[in-house]
């Protein structure tokens, strides 16, 4: 036993442990996507091919055997535009704290402020914060802003009579990054059934990046949090500050 210890060097812990977050990376981000049935598909195909195998089905194991005989290019293949976001997500990510961009506690309640005056009048609006991952590539089509964030900028972007009111306001820090930001539409779930296409593309967001979204419905004047797969109704300016501030904070 001694005797396998020394031969364990630095490098293939290192070695192993990145596999191991790559492969948790890889599961995190198809986590809720079409990506994971794809997946089991291809476990079952295996499956049979392998009860195939043992059985002696010589035809069917011809068949599939050599489908899986381009294995690596079957899968980049079908899981093309997953690697493509995967591949752009990864230089975007800011590995390190400092590029976290501040939001002073002034900002989030006029933030949350904001989102209840606009629930109070009906404006419907959803807001995308960004966090540690860069939303460019979401922004590329919308109008771009750059301006420091206010009520009164808000309440004239989302104005039902603004050109820019469609689609969603991305707040970088304490500024507004951008406008009329259409938004990709996750495929159906359970957990999108009930929504409506504003609240799926937030729930979509939660799931594929680490932005936080706050919706304003326009039909019910409800305010909907999203983050990381997860979605809370907020029921007063305080519990959507304090909502913010917790997840600002870590
Ligand atoms: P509400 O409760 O406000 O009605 P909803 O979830 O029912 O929201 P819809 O009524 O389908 O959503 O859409 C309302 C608005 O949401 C649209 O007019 C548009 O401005 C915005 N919206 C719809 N789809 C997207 C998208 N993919 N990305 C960003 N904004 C979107
Ligand atoms: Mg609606």
């Amino acid at each position: 036993m001694l005797g396998v210890v020394p031969s364990v060097r630095i490098v293939d812990i290192l070695d192993i442990l990145l596999v191991a977050v790559i492969f948790y990376w890889i599961l995190l981000f198809i986590r809720g996507t079409r990506a994971v049935e794809i997946l089991l598909g291809l476990l079952f195909l295996m499956g049979i091919f392998i009860l195939s195998k043992r059985i002696g089905m010589v035809t069917f194991q011809w068949v599939v055997g050599n489908f899986f005989g381009g294995f690596i290019v079957i899968l980049v293949v079908i899981f093309q535009s997953e690697i493509r976001r995967g591949l752009a997500r990864m230089g975007q990510t800011r590995l390190f704290g400092w590029a976290h961009l501040s939001r002073g506690p002034d900002f989030l309640e006029e933030l949350a402020a904001s989102a209840f005056r606009l629930a109070g009048s009906h404006t419907g609006a959803l807001l995308l914060l960004e966090r540690n991952m860069g939303l460019s590539e979401y922004m590329e089509h919308g109008k771009k802003i750059d301006a420091v964030f206010s009520y009164e900028l808000l309440a004239s972007l989302v104005s039902p009579l603004s050109p820019v009111h469609d689609g969603a306001v991305v707040l970088r820090g304490e500024r507004v990054a951008a406008a009329r930001v259409i938004l990709p539409i996750p495929p159906e779930s359970p957990a999108t059934r009930a929504m409506g296409t504003r609240h799926r593309a937030a729930w979509g967001m939660s799931t594929d990046t680490d932005a936080v979204s706050v919706v304003i419905s326009e039909e019910t004047g409800n305010v909907t949090v999203f983050f990381y797969h997860q979605m809370k109704v907020v029921k007063s300016p305080t519990e959507l500050e304090e909502t913010l501030r917790k997840l600002f904070e870590t």
